[in-house]
């Protein structure tokens, strides 16, 4: 059994919303092109997985030929081969991309769900709503909320860090919406790397006289252990971070110093391969996991392997146009079918649609990206009226 080729295949792509943060409160637009990364084998099984990247092409030679079946071979293989460059950007994410392909191969020839192949003793994973929401209006917000309250979702995040009072109203809003689940919903609040850590204890702090908050994401600067430890020892709530580095040589300094009470782990960032090594990790300091935002919630095999993860964010902006994958959300949770692999589910006929369509449109990696604000870290520059309609 060998590795023969890989294809990305790239389709127009519209969520269902604009996504905004502190960085861009207005929303980066609703337009994301879209892109699923073939591996294909001389078995006719193909590996697939949303994303891929020209530098795919790159790291592509040290896998062909090789047996998909050996994924963690394989992966120390690519990783041994960009050691002097580390796995670093475009690089970091083609690996993972290849790793998540070859992990969903590996099931598909054994037949069985990855969340099996993983090890997971049962086919769920709980989720928390997150509605990547500086932008949208109060009204939106209680109807996005709202909508993961009717699933059975308890948990849920709120884009904050550029005006106190919208987000004490706003905050106030999402845990209403929740609390016709729980009596005391699992609220968090992400602000993004926009504050210094001094602010973030502030801000954080004036939040927590009127919500009991169970983690503030990112409230300082992905590497600075000393500021993320800082707000960690001064605040109640946790210190989420770790979505914007890329494996265990990054979590290391964080975890070893304090820095970060639950773990982010991504498959853009860590794959499956990396991010089980940086779970396994927290594991050893009782420190526990969040998988952060996956299209289609297609992660949720691993969020279901791992033994301390506790909920996987889900944006829900939208199914993607030509595949989905083989899972319902109820009681809160992500409930897995049996479909072989990661459950990805394509229709073929629509992405060949679609795919004679992009072709000359914008190519994956082009959509825009969530550029750092004006006065991050330094001071805050409230969402203007032309931003926000909420103003
Ligand atoms: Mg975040």
């Amino acid at each position: 059994m060998k590795i023969t080729g890989y294809r990305i295949r790239t389709f127009p792509n519209q969520t269902d919303r604009a996504l905004g943060d502190a960085n861009t409160p207005g929303g980066n637009g609703t337009s994301m092109p879209g892109s699923l990364l073939y591996i294909d084998t001389d078995e006719n099984i193909s590996g697939i997985v949303p994303g891929g990247s020209p530098m795919v092409g790159q790291l592509f030679p040290l896998i062909e030929g090789e047996d998909p079946r050996g994924v963690r071979g394989l992966w120390k293989k690519m990783m041994d081969a960009v050691f002097k460059g580390g796995a670093e950007g475009g690089v970091n994410m083609a690996l993972n991309a290849i790793d998540m392909a070859l992990w969903d191969l590996k099931a598909k020839l054994a037949d069985e769900p990855l969340w099996r192949t993983l090890g997971a003793s049962e086919p769920r994973t709980k989720v928390y709503a997150s509605g990547v929401d500086m932008n949208l209006t109060d009204d939106e917000v209680h109807e996005f909320y709202s909508r993961a309250a009717d699933r059975g979702i308890d948990g849920g995040k709120l884009k904050v860090g550029l005006d106190m009072e919208a987000d004490i109203r706003r905050l106030g809003i999402v845990n209403d919406c929740l609390k016709r689940v729980t009596p005391r919903p699992m609220l968090a609040i992400d602000s993004n790397e926009y504050w210094s850590p001094k602010q973030a204890i502030r801000y954080t702090s004036e939040l927590e006289r009127h919500f009991d908050i169970t983690w503030i994401e990112e409230p300082a600067r992905r590497w600075d252990y000393e500021g993320l430890r800082l707000v960690s020892q001064n605040v109640k709530a946790a210190v989420a971070t770790g979505e914007n580095i890329n494996g265990l040589a990054d979590f290391y300094p964080l975890i070893a110093n304090e820095a970060v009470d639950i773990v982010q782990v991504w498959n853009g960032r860590t794959g499956i391969t990396g991010a089980m090594q940086v779970a396994h990790m927290a594991y050893a300091f009782e420190l526990p996991v969040t998988t952060a935002i996956n299209p289609g919630n297609y992660m949720a095999p691993l969020g279901a392997a791992l033994p301390n993860h506790i909920s996987m964010e889900m944006v829900d902006a939208g199914q993607p146009p030509c595949w989905h994958a083989d899972q319902y959300v109820e009681d809160g949770w992500i409930h897995m079918g049996d479909t072989p692999g990661l459950g990805i589910i394509v229709d073929e006929e629509k992405l060949s649609e679609l795919e004679a369509l992009s072709r000359s449109g914008p190519q994956p990696g082009a959509r825009p990206r969530f550029a750092r604000r004006e006065g991050a870290g330094l001071y805050i520059v409230p969402a203007t009226s032309d931003e926000v309609v909420w103003k």
